[in-house]
């Protein structure tokens, strides 16, 4: 394994926010992570496209499975995956294969593992659709595989968020009727069209309400490209916040609220934060 002490955590976070942490490690095989029962608190990360951290110092272990990224083709569309892999590499690995099912979340920047614990998803896909079977490192830290049935999901929900398990492997089954180059090049074309890519940024801040999509309720508000220090609500997607430049925790924080009083007055709707706040 390697491990870094005073980690500078910035560069782990896909909006390019965060403070130090006291210990990061970087595990490189799965007897590896027995070592966790001997830290104190403790918090994985995948490619932190979904986290906001607090620019402070933690006084944590953080750790990544980046290098547990193993692919293995089990046949009749079953692929054995390491959580550390990224969306991209299973593409690809699914392409090779002949495989369909996931090529509508194609440039999505997340790990295997995140995407379970997020349950991810698009165009009413989602990740948990393909799932065969997840192993958890669980509370206890047996490894644990866990069948689909047993696992509770939703709406951008697992019973993952609400335990303190590390997301180890899974087990998916896609079909085995051809990759659509079509579909995948399709959605990351989308994105690259919609969403400012070209700016650190957490994707979607918040889950879409029943009722309107999120970015409409924000856009309605009068919020769109509204800045606060180096933050700011996108004018091409008001779903998305961006960093223009050393944005603070602070500065994030500041627009979620305005965007959730706001919205709230206007619609009466709670939004609900889709993105991780991590605080110190
Ligand atoms: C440009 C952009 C576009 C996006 N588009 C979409 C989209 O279309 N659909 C969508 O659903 N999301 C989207 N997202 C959000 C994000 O990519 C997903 O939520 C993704 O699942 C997060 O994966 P990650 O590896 O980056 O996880 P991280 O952001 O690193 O972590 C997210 C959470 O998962 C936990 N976690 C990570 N790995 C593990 C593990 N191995 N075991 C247990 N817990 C773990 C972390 O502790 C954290 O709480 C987008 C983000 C960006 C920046």
């Amino acid at each position: 394994m390697k491990r870094y002490q005073d980690f500078d955590i910035k560069n782990l976070s896909h909006i390019k926010i965060g403070g130090v942490v006291k210990e990061y490690i970087e595990f490189e095989s799965v007897d590896e992570l027995k070592y966790l029962k001997e830290c104190g608190k403790k918090f994985v990360i995948g490619k932190g496209s979904n986290i906001l951290f607090e620019d402070a110092y933690f006084d944590e272990t953080f750790f990544s499975l980046k290098r547990l990224s193993h692919i293995e083709y089990l046949g009749q569309g079953r692929v054995k995956i390491g959580a550390g892999s990224s969306l991209a590499d299973l593409l690809k690995f699914m392409a090779q294969h002949e495989l369909t099912g996931l090529e509508v979340l194609a440039g999505v920047p997340a790990t295997v593992g995140g995407m379970l614990y997020m349950n991810a998803g698009a165009n009413k896909i989602s990740i948990f659709d393909f799932v065969e079977n997840v192993t958890i490192l669980d509370e206890q830290y047996n490894l644990v595989t866990l069948p689909k049935y047993k696992i509770s999901h939703g709406y951008r929900e697992t019973e993952f968020k609400h335990r303190n398990v590390t997301i180890v492997e899974a087990i998916f089954r896609f079909l085995e009727v051809g990759y659509s180059f079509a579909t995948a090049m399709g959605a990351s074309d989308l994105k690259k069209m919609k969403q400012p890519l070209q700016y650190p940024n957490l994707g979607s801040i918040f889950k879409n309400p029943e009722s309107m999509g999120a970015w409409k309720a924000i856009t309605e508000c009068g919020l769109r490209g509204k800045i606060v220090g180096g933050a700011q609500i996108s004018e091409l997607h008001s779903n998305f916040i961006i960093n223009i430049g050393s944005a603070k925790f602070s500065d994030v924080i500041e627009l979620i609220s305005e965007i959730k009083f706001k919205v709230k007055e206007k619609f009466a709707i709670e939004l609900e934060e889709e993105i991780i706040i991590k605080k110190a």
